[in-house]
């Protein structure tokens, strides 16, 4: 079996296009492992030769299970199941009836696309013969504006392809394309979905949890080690850092007022991810920040937090709401994930009214005066834990 994949972005790339494809070629080779027995490059989309699977229902299960990877991999726009045949208007036509005789439909349309232009016929040409003939051999109708059946035939530079349904993939970039990103990842709904959309923009997301293991205990392994797994279905491997950050907060909660703690909290956050993206060798952190979603989401308040950052802060979920971003977390399967409940370490002796319109000039002076901050920050990295996870 042959599956064809095409892409969009990585088409409009100019000098660059064979890097952005040998990347996704690399990746496709990854994500099916044994599935594929070879991977080659044609203008414009990729080919795919899948393992021969052995009984018709086998064959059902292995299809489904290529489509769920496919369908998750940044930089393919859609993807296809076809046959294929030499170059030969014959071939062509025996195959494509042998094909469509297997399907139940009334109507049709033949679509040729035609990028090799030594071949005999045009695309125009091509639609008009198969056309006629599948009319003629299979008594069918055709119907160019709604067909039951569209019948997509490709002629390549060596082969000519013929397929009948699409899959849609995410689009985008392929990861690895545009560099290494610092995720910060809560249990929530959010940040899973601010790191696939940054993944589905060529970045590699190496993720950091930060917890306090008095309150968030052991629910924190499995809730988080599944996010990190679900995720790890689109950049096919992840690093993920545990931090404890229990003394951090145990200083803040001493030395911070109530009001001012979620802001501190999460501006100590963002130093430890400082850390972790100085060590990876990481160009930017993102969050899952939403604007106005919570009390630390005012555009004072992001400006405060963001102002301890080393690096540029993404917040890909600015200007998304609730509803789109819950969409796209079922969409890519971390939205049952992060539904589970966790007790989240940020919520923990913070003021029943934070501040919503904080001044950084306020809050670096609050912070100035916290004790020993390089040596919480320093205690807390040299004690994180480091894990890996790879797509299988
Ligand atoms: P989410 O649904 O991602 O938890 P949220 O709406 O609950 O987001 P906050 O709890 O204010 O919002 O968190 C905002 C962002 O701060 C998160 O999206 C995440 O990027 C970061 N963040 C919050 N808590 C943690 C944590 N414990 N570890 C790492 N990052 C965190
Ligand atoms: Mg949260």
């Amino acid at each position: 079996m042959l599956a064809v994949i095409h892409y969009n972005e990585i088409g409009l790339k100019g000098g660059n296009r064979v890097f952005f494809e040998n990347k996704l070629v690399q990746n496709i080779k990854k994500a099916l492992g044994k599935k594929s027995l070879s991977i080659t490059k044609r203008y414009g989309k990729i080919l795919i030769e899948l393992k021969e699977m052995e009984k018709e229902k086998k064959e059902l299960n292995e299809k489904e299970k290529i489509i769920e990877i496919l369908k998750f991999i940044p930089g393919i726009a859609n993807f296809s199941f076809a046959e294929k045949t030499e170059l030969n208007l014959n071939e062509i036509n025996k195959k494509c009836i042998e094909l469509l005789k297997l399907q139940g439909f009334n109507s049709f349309k033949v679509i040729s696309k035609r990028s090799n232009k030594n071949f005999e016929l045009t695309s125009m040409e091509l639609n008009k013969d198969l056309g006629a003939l599948i009319v003629e051999k299979l008594n069918k109708k055709v119907d160019l504006h709604s067909p039951e059946l569209n019948v997509f035939i490709e002629i390549t530079e060596k082969e000519a392809l013929i397929y009948c349904e699409k899959f849609n993939g995410v689009s985008g970039l392929p990861v690895g394309s545009s560099g290494k990103v610092i995720s910060s990842l809560s249990g929530g709904i959010d940040s899973p979905v601010a790191s696939y959309l940054m993944m589905k923009r060529g970045c590699k997301v190496v993720f950091v949890h930060i917890f306090n293991k008095t309150i968030s205990g052991k629910a924190v392994q499995s809730k988080i080690d599944s996010l990190v797994k679900e995720l790890t279905k689109i950049q096919l491997n992840s690093k993920l850092y545990i931090i404890k950050f229990e003394e951090i907060q145990k200083q803040l909660i001493m030395q911070v007022p109530a009001k001012y703690r979620m802001i501190i909290y999460r501006r100590f956050m963002i130093k430890l991810i400082n850390e972790i993206a100085k060590k990876e060798k990481a160009k930017a952190i993102i969050t899952g920040d939403s604007l106005g979603q919570v009390a630390s989401q005012t555009l004072e308040n992001i400006n405060c937090i963001y102002d301890s950052a080393e690096f540029p802060v993404l917040a890909p979920l600015i200007g998304l709401n609730k509803e789109e971003i819950t969409e796209t977390a079922k969409k890519i399967g971390t939205y049952s994930y992060s539904i589970e409940p966790y007790p989240d370490c940020c919520s923990f002796m913070i003021a029943e009214h934070p501040e919503t319109k904080a001044e950084l000039n306020k809050i670096i002076e609050i912070e100035k005066e916290i004790k020993n901050k390089e040596e919480l920050i320093g205690n807390a990295i040299k004690e994180a834990e480091k894990k890996s996870f790879e797509f299988s």
